[in-house]
């Protein structure tokens, strides 16, 4: 739901603004994660550089001494986790899917970036992994949120796209529907959706931001309509 802080908007989900633990959000195109921060009382949050890869690699966050940026350069990867407060998951997208993660028992949190290749390599599953294996995460206990993104009425694709979700037995049909002789429509939020449901969290604990980006470019950028120089949405969550 769009609200306002300060008369800056932001996109919530109802089932995390709940958890007073935390702060989240999905940004509007072409304001920073920093300008949000400061906005909703933390601007002494760290903020690590990441550079995202449209893979399935997962960061751990860790608080480092002095600034990040003389500490580590940029981290590579398309999912951050953290236990500790203070320090932000986020992530940049213009069409992609953002996904938040919250673990409510052991108080932890992800960031997560999942376009068509994201999701093909099946991102989120990898993150929801990691949680399990260092936090001893439950999946039942997660909610997750999934942002803004490329509605699958507007998200045409080809063979190579419908053929890496085939192989990755996302099988085409129920995310997926064929318009003409090997073109698609692809619903990447669905098609996550079902992934956070098959790794085991309950479906009443999804949120689904149902904005499409490249419908509504007064508020999102969209790569798809507007091309290679788009803006970014970024979208953050972070432990107080
Ligand atoms: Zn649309």
């Amino acid at each position: 739901m769009l609200i306002s802080v300060e008369s800056l908007p932001l996109i919530q989900a109802p089932l995390l603004q709940s958890e007073d633990w935390l702060i989240h959000g999905f940004g509007l195109k072409d304001t920073p994660v920093e300008r949000y921060l400061e906005t909703l009382g933390s601007p002494k949050a760290v903020i690590p550089k990441t550079k995202q890869t449209h893979g399935s690699h997962v960061h751990l966050l860790k608080k480092v001494n002095g600034p990040w940026s003389t500490v580590h350069g940029p981290l590579q990867g398309d999912a951050f986790l953290t236990d500790q407060p203070g320090i932000v998951c986020h992530v940049r997208t213009a069409d992609c899917v953002p996904l938040l993660l919250a673990d409510c028992k052991n108080h932890v949190i992800g960031a997560v970036h999942a376009g068509w290749r994201g999701t093909a390599q099946k991102v989120v599953v990898a993150a929801i992994e990691k949680m399990r294996e260092k936090w001893k995460t439950e999946p039942a206990d997660l909610k997750a949120a999934l942002g803004p993104a490329i509605g699958g009425h507007c998200y045409e694709v080809g063979a190579d796209v419908a053929g890496a979700f085939e192989k990755a037995g996302l099988h085409p049909g129920e995310w997926m529907e064929e318009i003409w002789n090997d073109r698609w429509y692809l619903d990447l939020a669905f098609a996550n959706f079902h992934l956070l449901q098959a790794a085991g969290v309950p479906k009443e604990k999804i949120y689904v931001s149902l904005a499409c980006t490249a419908c509504d470019l007064e508020k999102f950028a969209s790569y798809r309509k507007e091309g290679k120089g788009t803006g970014r949405q970024e979208s953050f969550i972070m432990i107080r």
